[in-house]
């Protein structure tokens, strides 16, 4: 990966499933911030309070071990399209979600939409949308991978249905046969880069070649499957070997998912623009992330620089 100082934020990325010597590369690599959706974590919960858990997870614990590699870490909350096929239980889910949006952190209702397209997920989709509508969030959308393009305009026509602005909603997991589409409509198109995949860095530079950078953003999707939490600093790598100029890099692998979900007020430049102090002495409810004596990072992480090397070795 060819070094350089920018700043990267990945506004799509499941760390939970995720290591510390991931948060490590992260850091060191440039990601000041990340996002981290509600999702599907493999298999289907049984109970309500597995998702209440899950959510105060993603705002307690994950975001402490992510401070402690100097990351910003901010979550999207809401009812993942493949568990709302269990109806009884998205019901309860669906009474969690208000508890939940409004805190601390939370920059959107995400990640939402629909997956086989079901009635059950459209229903707790429209649901959902009206929700972000009256909370003023932004929304995240995850987009079919099957008869994606049908589900993808499918889902901006019912959000728009809904009165949801279409710059309040981030589209993910775009391609090319859906870029226009959502960027026509005054969406945000978001595309996953997965590694050996289809929409790989390659055709991501090439994307922002005939697109432009307006509402385009990269993120990793990172999670228990196959997947890179440094994709979002490769591709800007990729991007400006390929002669797409770092203001271009920084606007899809920074600033746009930045002014997206900036529109929550919950996420400022603020967070992290100020050299950020890391003390690993740390801990959140008495734990720390550190085992059997290891030696505490205490020191800044400078917002353009990388970590103090130690913090990764
Ligand atoms: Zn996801």
């Amino acid at each position: 990966m060819t070094p350089n100082k920018m700043m990267y934020i990945d506004p799509h990325i499941h760390m939970t499933s995720r290591t510390t010597d991931d948060y490590a590369r992260m850091s060191a690599a440039g990601i000041v911030a990340i996002i981290e959706p509600s999702f599907w974590l493999g298999q289907p919960r049984t109970e309500a309070g597995s998702f209440k858990d899950y959510f105060s997870s993603l705002l307690g614990w994950e975001r402490f071990r992510a401070s402690q590699f100097g990351i910003k870490h901010y979550c999207t909350i809401g009812l993942n399209s493949k568990e709302a096929n269990n109806e009884a239980l998205a019901e309860q889910v669906m009474e969690l979600l208000p508890l939940f949006v409004c805190k601390e952190g939370v920059v959107g209702v995400g990640e939402i939409g629909y997956d086989d397209q079901t009635t059950a997920e459209d229903k707790y989709y429209r649901l959902q949308l009206d929700l972000a509508k009256e909370v003023g969030l932004p929304v995240q959308i995850h987009t079919p991978h099957r008869d994606k393009k049908a589900g993808t305009i499918r889902s901006m026509e019912v959000a728009m249905e809904h009165g949801v602005q279409p710059h309040m909603v981030i589209v993910d997991h775009n391609n090319e046969e859906t870029v226009k589409d959502t960027l026509d409509r005054g969406f945000w198109a978001a595309f996953t880069i997965y590694p050996n995949s289809k929409m790989g860095n390659e055709r991501m530079a090439e994307i922002v070649k005939q697109y432009g950078t307006e509402r385009i953003i990269v993120n990793s999707a990172a999670d228990w499957g196959v997947s890179d939490p440094l994709s979002v600093p490769k591709t800007a790598s990729l991007m400006l070997d390929r002669g797409i100029s770092a203001e271009d890099v920084r606007k899809v692998c920074y600033q746009n998912a930045l002014d997206a979900f900036g529109q929550s007020g919950q996420m400022s430049e603020s967070d992290w623009l100020q050299a950020v102090q890391v003390d690993q002495r740390d801990k959140f409810s008495d734990n720390s992330i550190l085992r059997g004596g290891q030696e505490p990072f205490v020191g800044e992480r400078k917002a353009t620089g990388q970590i103090e090397d130690n913090i990764i070795r």
